[in-house]
């Protein structure tokens, strides 16, 4: 195994151990969209899985969301090759999408939560008490600026969250592995990424999430480490100097 991939792992493993993702006797059901980080971590924790005392089951799910170009067809050799457990589903989530959205930004929230809705059914129907998102360290770093400048909110994403409606728990390993090394490792997988022709991603102007990354891309030139601050930005948060007053509350009744 390369550095990069070992290293990958390694990542994935911090996490896991950090925030507690994996049980004995977990079932989880990995979200493989055909991108670059759903093939990274179905690999990392395949590998891990094969090495852990802790025992765990892992189903690869792949949406078809009914976009052109989605190419479901390569992510299923994929995983047939590799002997994933999976379960491939084609719908027409995108086509919806665009009826309910009717011409207004929001299409790609309600894309997500369709999509969210039925990877929870399809957890509790194959019997997954988890759900693992490819989210990486980027992914979190975009939302919580993307928060900050359109939403007035400071969030990002969880490591781990529940659902009790659904009685699944998600869980994000990724969070501690940058993109370019998701990227460097799903190439080195040689898996067909695929790059479905979606009306979002075909047009000319950029999404918020695209302005964020092109900021942090430019800062990036003359502070090369500025990703890792804004991460590390997540896990250091001083409720004396934030104006949330329920925060300050939570603080003094400490
Ligand atoms: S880019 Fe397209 S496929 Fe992706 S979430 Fe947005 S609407 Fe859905």
């Amino acid at each position: 195994m390369g550095d990069n991939r070992s290293n990958v792992v390694r990542l994935v493993g911090r996490a896991i151990g950090d925030f507690d993702l994996i049980k004995d006797g977990d079932s989880i059901l990995v979200a493989v969209s055909g991108g670059k980080d759903s093939y990274t971590l179905l690999d990392a924790l395949e590998t891990l899985r094969r090495k852990a005392p802790v025992k765990y089951g892992i189903m690869a799910v792949h949406i078809d969301t009914g976009a052109p170009g989605m190419k479901s067809d390569l992510v299923e050799s994929y995983l047939k090759q590799h002997g994933y457990a999976y379960r491939i589903e084609h719908t027409r989530i995108l086509q919806v999408a665009l009826k309910n959205n009717k011409g207004k930004k929001l299409l790609c929230s309600i894309c997500s939560r369709l999509r969210r809705g039925l990877l929870y059914s399809l957890a509790s129907k194959l019997g997954c008490n988890k759900i693992a998102l490819g989210h990486n360290m980027d992914d979190l770093i975009e939302t919580l600026l993307m928060n900050i400048f359109f939403n007035g909110q400071i969030k990002s994403m969880p490591a781990v969250s529940v659902s009790d409606k659904y009685r699944v728990t998600v869980i994000r390993p990724l969070i501690y592995v940058k993109a370019q090394s998701a990227l460097d490792y799903a190439s080195s997988l040689e898996a067909p990424l695929i790059d479905p022709e979606c009306p979002v991603s075909m047009r000319p102007q950029l999404t918020n999430r695209q302005k964020v990354r092109k900021i942090i891309a430019e800062l990036e030139k003359g502070h090369p480490f500025i990703k890792d601050s804004i991460f590390a930005s997540l896990t250091h948060i001083n409720a004396d100097y934030m104006l949330d007053k329920l925060l300050r509350e939570d603080k003094l009744n400490d």
